[in-house]
């Protein structure tokens, strides 16, 4: 690609410099993903896909959003989670490994990918850890039925439905179901042993705009949480080839305000980085919080698992990124961090 040179960041190819007419400043990233694993500190994100997803997100970080996706075979998903189940950074149960499948492209865009997930649960839900399933379709029937018959509580799956605005999304997610369609999922999980969460990430200043539908819509779909989540951006950069390095939050002591600069890496694509909390995202949040009450609103997703499984998340959320912390329990009390 002319005009185009590859770095090496952790596992991540970035493209250096932007190629013109790349919507929304998205640059191709492109995970290594052959073991189809990613950890993060007690999290562990399993694919279902090599490459491609189909709903075309014009946010999306990951390689060629527009492109059909590409799934695993069976075979390859089944030994991702026998990996996984193995490794040393995994602990079963519902306080140990949070386990995010396919956080790289659309679990349920077609049956093949839909028998993928099934394939991982299979495997996973028995050992009873927190699972979370993002997705921008409705939520097949059939993996419903085997939530329904293999889960260890209602609250070891949450179905993370994506809603990252609420009247752009066929010019912004042009392959991804229809609003209603996601919507209607909240009243569906409902009937099934399962939790669902309105997912408003990434958070787009064109939500701003669409406030008062995101308060209206969501409250009478009445899901268990919701959940804002940040937009991540590629690495600051001074040149079209040099990258900044920027500290994890997790070196500065605890003592950083996370998200205020861009300092948190994205747990899967190192070379994207958390855009800051600032007032819109703020006053979003707590517009949305009044308007759902009683329903719960959450910064960041580990924390919605964590609150419905009453244990503390992966990564101490209410001491490395307070600002992320809706104090919505007693994490961290008694051992002298709040
Ligand atoms: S108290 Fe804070 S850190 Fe703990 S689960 Fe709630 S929001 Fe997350």
């Amino acid at each position: 690609m002319a005009g185009v040179r590859l770095k090496r960041w952790d596992n991540v190819r970035i493209l250096t410099e932007e190629p013109k007419g790349t919507p929304m400043g998205r640059r191709e990233v492109s995970l290594d993903k052959g073991q189809l694993l990613s950890w993060d500190r007690g999290r562990v994100f399993l694919d279902i896909a090599r490459r491609g997803c189909g709903s075309a997100c014009r946010y999306c970080y990951i390689s060629a959003p527009e492109a059909p996706q590409e799934p695993a075979t069976p075979d390859d998903v089944l030994d991702a989670a026998e990996r996984l189940t193995k490794d040393d950074r995994y602990q079963a149960g519902a306080r140990g490994t949070v386990i995010s499948l396919s956080p790289n492209s659309e679990p349920f865009r077609s049956a093949a990918s839909t028998l993928l997930v099934m394939t991982a649960l299979s495997r996973l839900l028995v050992n009873g850890n927190p699972i979370q399933i993002p997705t921008k379709e409705s939520v097949p029937a059939e993996l419903l039925r085997l939530v329904d018959a293999e889960a260890k509580s209602d609250d070891q799956v949450v179905f993370f439905i994506s809603l990252a605005t609420m009247n752009r999304a066929e010019s912004l997610e042009p392959g991804a179901a229809a609003i209603e369609d996601r919507l209607a999922n909240a009243a569906r999980l409902r009937r099934h042993r399962c939790r669902s969460c309105a997912y408003i990430k990434p958070f787009l200043k064109a939500a701003i705009h669409e406030l008062g539908d995101f308060a209206a819509r969501l409250r009478a779909a009445r899901f268990d949480c919701v959940c804002v989540g940040m937009r991540y951006r590629a690495r600051l950069r001074t040149t079209a080839d040099v990258v900044v390095p920027v500290a994890h939050v997790a070196d500065r002591g605890g003592t950083s305000p996370a998200y205020e600069t861009y300092s948190r890496p994205h747990p899967v694509h190192s070379g994207y980085v958390a855009e800051r909390i600032g007032p819109d995202l703020r006053d979003f949040y707590e517009t949305l919080r009044t308007a759902c009450a009683p329903t719960p609103v959450f910064l960041t997703s580990t924390c919605v698992s964590s609150f419905l499984l009453d244990r503390e998340p992966p990564l101490p959320v209410w001491r490395e990124l307070p600002q992320l912390c809706v104090n919505c329990r007693s994490c961290g009390q008694g051992v002298g961090h709040r």
